[in-house]
């Protein structure tokens, strides 16, 4: 592959465990750019090893995510070509990276992403769900009370998050307690070798984790029979009002914040 490297910052998605997962355009990037921002070195050599990429790696974690952003820029200014990678997966992605954008756009260089594996679309691409939308919320507030929050709040959605391994078991007991029914499907080490992909009530997810590796979660939107018929009677009211069908799903939609799809089903069944 002939590379054309700009001066520019590239966003170079890595793999998030298995290690031929990484495209053919983020090597070409990786092997031809000046140099290379990755939040720890001794990780990233690995992949570096594992391709031949001989180019420069400077660290550059949320710690130091500021003044090493200027350094960056630097490079640009110098006509250099820059990319950014994380310890697993996709930069910016609950990684560090967004300083350094925002500089590097700010003045007036280009960002050029080059796409690749992210555990959230990782489980995403493997399980059934419900609707196409999903609503990502990177990691959870530490706080118990703020998770239940999470939780209660987005019972219409489908949500992912991510979650370390000490804190996954905690997390899933505060969800069982506050939707005892949430279907859940958890991604466990993902494309590692020992993949894990499984989707159950959170009982039963609960019963049978093993809590180690890394995770991500997702807690699928609740069928919830009672929203339902909150729908179809302001449905109808509306209705009886002669308002037309497209006015009634923005009406809800802003007023009630039910979801659009929801009240499309309830319109179309009525
Ligand atoms: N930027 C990454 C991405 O694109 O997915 C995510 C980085 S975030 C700091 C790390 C979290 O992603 C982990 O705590 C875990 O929740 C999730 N994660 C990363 N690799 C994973 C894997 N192989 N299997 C499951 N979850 C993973």
């Amino acid at each position: 592959m002939a590379s054309e490297i700009e001066t520019a910052l590239y966003t170079v998605a890595t793999p998030i465990g298995n290690l031929g997962d990484l495209t053919f355009r983020a090597l070409d990037v990786l092997k031809n750019v000046d140099v290379i921002a990755c939040e720890d070195t001794r990780n990233t050599v690995k992949l570096c090893e594992k391709y031949g990429i001989k180019t420069r790696l400077i660290s550059y974690h949320k710690f130091s995510e500021t003044k090493r952003a200027e350094l960056f820029l630097d490079y640009l200014k110098e006509g250099k070509s820059v990319a950014i990678v994380s310890d697993a997966g996709t930069p910016l992605i609950s990684d560090p990276g967004e300083i350094l954008v925002k500089r590097v756009v700010e003045a007036g260089f280009n960002v050029i992403p080059i796409c690749g594996a992210c555990a959230v679309i990782t489980l995403l691409q493997s399980v059934q769900r419900t609707g196409e939308s999903f609503k990502f919320i990177g990691f959870l507030p530490r706080i118990k009370g703020q998770i239940e929050n999470v939780f209660l709040k987005n019972k219409t959605e489908n949500i992912v998050f991510y979650e370390s391994p000490n804190r996954m078991e905690e997390t899933l007991k505060i969800l069982a307690k506050v939707r005892p029914q949430a279907l859940t499907s958890i991604g466990r080490e993902l494309t590692k070798k020992f993949e894990e992909i499984k989707t159950a009530p959170i009982a039963d997810i609960i019963q049978n984790l093993i809590p180690k590796g890394e995770f991500v979660c997702l807690v699928h939107m609740e069928q919830d029979i009672k929203i339902d018929n909150q729908i179809i009677e302001k449905v109808q009211t509306l209705k009886s009002l002669k308002i037309c069908d497209k006015d009634i799903v923005n009406i809800l939609h802003v007023f009630f914040e039910f979801p659009k799809n929801k009240i499309k089903e309830v319109l179309f069944k009525l």
